[in-house]
């Protein structure tokens, strides 16, 4: 694998390029360029250039607009932000990286998440870890978990905001 090689993807939404690299902040998104194209690729509708989304922490409705720097916003406030860092407890900003990563490329293995955990973000998390948190969160019924061949896929079952996983 090239580690921080440096490329610019298009994305399907907005059209615009770019960068899909290590510590970029889109990096976790593979085919848009923002939050914003990426939920419109999920099928939400804008309205007036702005869409109304949850904050991934709190659940709080936010209304991010394609242009300004609310386009990339996944939490409503700093104090969302300041919570990935010790909510889930020990390793707390990885944890919320796992859920993200579900929350992000659906159902998928813990290698999956592993590996999209190394390539996009300054973390390193194994799929052992990724596998211990999954079947926590299984126990809690917040996670399913699908097991076709040799895999054990996961994806998240539940809309609540992350804060109430813990
Ligand atoms: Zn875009
Ligand atoms: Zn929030």
């Amino acid at each position: 694998m090239i580690r921080n090689s440096y490329f610019m993807t298009q994305c399907t939404i907005c059209g615009s390029h770019f960068e899909n690299r290590e510590g970029s902040r889109t990096s976790f998104l593979r085919h848009q360029c923002s939050r914003y194209c990426y939920e419109i690729a999920n099928g939400v509708k804008p309205a007036n250039g702005k869409i109304d989304v949850p904050c991934l922490i709190c659940g709080s409705e936010m209304s991010i607009d394609g242009i300004t720097n609310w386009k990339y916003a996944w939490m409503c406030s700093k104090a969302c932000q300041n919570k990935t860092g010790r909510m889930f407890g020990r390793k707390s900003r990885i944890k919320y990286t796992i859920l993200k990563g579900f929350k992000i490329l659906g159902e998928s293995s813990a290698k999956d998440i592993s590996v999209w955990i190394e390539q996009t973000t300054p973390y390193r998390c194994s799929a052992g870890q990724v596998a211990a948190l999954c079947n926590l969160y299984a126990r809690k019924g917040f996670v399913a978990k699908n097991k076709t061949g040799g895999t054990t896929s996961y994806k998240l079952t539940s809309k609540l905001p992350f804060e109430d996983y813990v």
